[in-house]
C-alpha cells in the first residue's frame, strides 16, 4: 500500500496518512539570537529581508511583513524547513490530515526530534496539541 513510503527528506514524513513537515519558526531564530539569521536591505525597494545562512529554511521573508504578523494574534508563523534542523533551530511539526485509527498512528516518533544529529537537541512542537510558542503574546 503506497501509504506506508519511506520518508523521503528529513523535513517531511508520510509514513501515515497524518503528512507531517517540519517549520520553522522565524521569531525562534530571533529570540535565540542565532548568529545565522542574516538580514539585508534591497537597495532598489528600501524593503529589508532576513533569511538563514544555513538554508535551513530558504525562504527570504520581508522583515516589514514579519513584523506587523507578529503584532497580530497568530504571528507569523512558521515556514518550511528546507534542510535538517540543526539543534538550536525552532522548527514545529505540522500536520496535514488529522484522523483516527489504525492509518493515523505514528510510526515515526522520532520525526518529532532532532535526535538524529544530537541527541540533546531540539524537539518539535507538536501543533495537533496546541503547545504554546515561548514568548508568544508576551
Ligand atoms: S533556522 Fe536555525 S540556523 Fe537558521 S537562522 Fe534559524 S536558528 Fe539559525
Ligand atoms: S504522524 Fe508520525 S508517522 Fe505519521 S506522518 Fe507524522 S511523523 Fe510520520
Amino acid at each position: 500500500m503506497a501509504v506506508r513510503s519511506e520518508t523521503k527528506q528529513a523535513t517531511e514524513c508520510r509514513q501515515c496518512c497524518t503528512f507531517c513537515d517540519k517549520t520553522i519558526q522565524p521569531r525562534g531564530c530571533i529570540e535565540a539570537n542565532c548568529p545565522f539569521l542574516y538580514t539585508y536591505e534591497d537597495e532598489s525597494t528600501g524593503r529589508s529581508y532576513m533569511g538563514c545562512l544555513q538554508k535551513v529554511f530558504d525562504a527570504e521573508i520581508d522583515v516589514e511583513i514579519f513584523q506587523h504578523a507578529e503584532r497580530t494574534r497568530a504571528g507569523y508563523g512558521g515556514v518550511k524547513a528546507k534542510r535538517e534542523p540543526m539543534p538550536m533551530c525552532p522548527f514545529s511539526v505540522e500536520r496535514s490530515y488529522e484522523g483516527t485509527g489504525a492509518a493515523f498512528d505514528c510510526v515515526n516518533p522520532r520525526f518529532f526530534d532532532v535526535s538524529e544529529v544530537d541527541p540533546g537537541g531540539y524537539r518539535a512542537f507538536d501543533l495537533r496539541d496546541g503547545a504554546a510558542v515561548p514568548g508568544h503574546g508576551s
